[in-house]
């Protein structure tokens, strides 16, 4: 059975889902050191109202921290590029040797090699959900999605994911467009746009109640 449902941490939303904690689809297969760890090979981007959420608490701040002091991250005007692990040279080996996975919507091998640096082989992410990105709280595979279409209540769960990503972008660019007001980013006034974020009301949304999706055991991939 997988059970797809919307948890709240904190007030932000995200799609749970039981088949991640065994999850054999082909974006989750790794090839690198790091198993176990599904499709967190992505390197999450955090948006101003990430960072603002992490801002406002100290175990947020201990969390920005983290983020920060990894070594690959990135710190842009407007938001943070959390780089992980990449096993270049394993990448190179499985190009060069002509036998590749094979997979109708792969068009990007490295995912194979990758692992997010807050990742831990078989326990997940180490972030608490309100600290995650969008895409990290809101992706659910192409298998398990293609299962969850024959759901009538799935629909409404894609439309809710759009609507709330509408507004996300809505707030980051007010963010942004306060923060160039003042004349100050990220990279240049790290500390004062923390300062800044903390001090401006921090802005709600209110994920509706969805019924969780129950999909039975005759399900089954690729049929
Ligand atoms: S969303 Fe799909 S690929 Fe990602 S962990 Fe869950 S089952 Fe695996
Ligand atoms: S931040 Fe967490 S959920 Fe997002 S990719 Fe990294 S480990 Fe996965």
């Amino acid at each position: 059975m997988i059970r797809i449902y919307v948890e709240l941490d904190n007030n932000v939303p995200r799609y749970a889902c039981t088949n991640c904690s065994t999850c054999d689809s082909l974006i989750g297969k790794s090839l690198c050191k790091v198993k176990n760890r599904g499709c967190c090979w992505y390197f999450p981007k955090f948006t101003l109202l990430d960072i603002q959420r992490m801002s406002k608490t100290p175990d947020g701040l201990k969390a920005l921290n983290r983020i920060i002091s990894n070594p690959s991250t990135q710190i842009y005007n407007y938001y943070i590029h959390a780089k992980g692990f990449f096993d270049e040279s394993g990448y190179k080996r499985y190009m060069d040797s002509g036998m590749l996975i094979e997979g109708d919507y792969l068009e990007d091998h490295t995912v194979f090699f990758r692992s997010c640096p807050f990742v831990k082989s078989g326990k997940g992410c180490t972030l608490p959900p309100r600290f995650r990105t969008f895409v990290c709280n809101f992706f659910l595979c192409k298998e398990v999605s293609e299962v969850a279409k024959s759901h009538e209540l799935f629909e409404r769960y894609e439309k809710e994911r759009l609507r709330y990503s509408r507004w996300l972008d809505w707030e980051n660019e007010s963010l942004k467009y306060h923060l160039s007001q003042k004349n100050i980013t990220l990279q240049e006034n790290f500390a004062e746009v923390i300062k800044e974020l903390q001090d401006l009301e921090l802005s709600q949304y209110e994920f509706p109640y969805l019924e969780p999706i129950i999909l039975d055991d005759s399900w089954s991939r690729g049929a």
